[in-house]
């Protein structure tokens, strides 16, 4: 007997190659199945990792800016606690606002269109780390964190600003104040410039098509490029119907500034024309029939139409005679200008403050408003002139000017007058 037969050999030799084959097999299958697994557990255990979800967040935060600001500007109700409810912050840090801006002296008091800056972190668990507070046009409070993150800390500052002079013209589109509105000019400069006309023009009756303006002035710009404040008129012209108006500031003495024409003649005429800014001359003086009482009757003084509130200007320097009621006239004022002159002013709604019987008052100043007291079917200024005691119309009177610059004054107007007339062509060049 052969023990080992080369077949049975050969035999035995396949079968261990299979078992072999299917050892190995497994092994394999077993070793990428734990593989697979450890490689889920590997995910898994990433996406648990904090560090990552830091990072995450990190990345997604600072996707967002870190400091945003937030821009509230007070108006009427609010107070200081409802201005800070407006930001996304916990109750105990609106409470530290709300006592830091109360401890501030300045502050205390509310205003309506007072401007709040709040500059918030958002990394930050207490998010306010600056805020400004505007106490007026040209200053602010800044309140910054101090460094142990505590409390704020308080510094006045002026904003930076600067003065720019600036020319302007245009050809007068219905009214004077819609024209000057379009170019941009601000309402104080525009209500100066009718004050300063108020002495020898109409601006209801004198102005037609075509007449024009121009005007030299002060604007305060500041960083952001806005118009914080005006200063004052360097130079006026109205021109109307080809001829020319000009108007010249000019300080003849300490601490006194006017405005006078080219011939170094003072504006100021010792009674306005038109008391009024904005009005439409409704009434002359003369013959009428009168609007309430039904008969012709003589008119004695000219009316103004203009809303309700209107403020109403005394025409000249004088002493206020009356301050009460007339009657027909409701509401009405009287100034007594000189030995010559005198004005009254009927149908006022109300007096302007501090007017009353022997105060003095300056040409120009507020001394009521426009009303519909007494006989009167509208609102409007019904203006009346004295001379000498005798009622005339305020439309045709000459009147005398106020100052003429002479000898020494007047040389010194005439350089003053060329530096300005300098300025304006330069203004004008720069335009082109
Ligand atoms: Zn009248």
């Amino acid at each position: 007997m052969k023990f080992f037969s080369s077949d049975k050999l050969k035999e035995f030799g396949i079968f261990f190659f299979l078992i072999i084959i299917t050892i190995l097999v497994l092994v394999v299958f077993s070793i990428q199945a734990s593989n697979k697994n450890q490689n889920l557990e590997k995910i898994n255990s990433s996406l648990d990792n904090t560090y990552l979800k830091k990072t995450l967040i990190e990345i997604t935060k600072n996707l967002k800016p870190r400091f945003i600001y937030f821009e509230y500007t007070s108006k009427s109700g609010d107070t200081h606690q409802s201005v800070i409810d407006n930001l996304k912050i916990t109750k105990e840090e609106k409470k530290e606002i709300l006592n830091t801006i109360l401890k501030e002296k300045k502050l205390k008091t509310l205003n309506v269109n007072q401007k709040f800056i709040f500059k918030i972190d958002n990394l930050s668990k207490e998010k306010i780390i600056e805020f400004r507070v505007e106490t007026g046009k040209k200053n602010e409070i800044i309140f910054t964190k101090a460094f142990d993150g505590k409390k704020f800390n308080s510094k006045i500052i002026t904003k930076n600003f600067i003065k720019k002079v600036v020319y302007k013209e245009t050809v007068i589109d219905g009214s004077l104040y819609k024209s000057a509105i379009d170019l941009g000019i601000s309402a104080n400069i525009i209500l100066e410039f009718a004050r300063l006309y108020g002495f020898q023009i109409d601006f209801q009756r004198d102005i037609w098509k075509n007449d024009s303006f121009q005007i030299i002035y002060e604007e305060f710009i500041n960083e952001n490029k806005e118009v914080i404040d005006t200063g004052e008129i360097i130079f006026a012209n109205l021109n109307l119907q080809d001829k020319d108006y000009q108007l010249y500031k000019y300080q003849y003495d300490e601490n006194k500034i006017d405005y006078f024409d080219e011939n170094g003649k003072s504006i100021k005429k010792t009674l306005m024309k038109t008391p009024i800014n904005g009005a439409r001359l409704s009434s002359s003086y003369g013959k009428r029939k009168h609007p309430i009482l039904g008969y012709t009757k003589m008119h004695t003084g000219t009316d103004f139409a203009a809303p309700t509130g209107t403020p109403i200007m005394a025409s000249g320097d004088g002493k206020v005679t009356k301050a009460g009621w007339c009657g027909g006239g409701g509401n009405c004022v009287k100034i007594k200008h000189n030995r010559k002159y005198q004005t009254v002013y009927a149908h006022m709604s109300k007096f302007g403050r501090g007017i009353k019987k022997g105060v003095r008052v300056r040409q120009g100043q507020i001394i009521g408003y426009v009303g519909s007291t007494g006989l009167s079917t509208g609102p409007h200024l019904h203006y009346e002139v004295i001379e000498n005691g005798k009622k005339v119309n305020s439309q045709k009177l000459r009147l005398p000017s106020g100052k003429i610059l002479k000898g020494k004054e007047r040389k010194e107007f005439e350089i003053a007058k060329i530096k300005i007339d300098v300025l304006k062509s330069n203004l004008i060049l720069s335009l082109n």
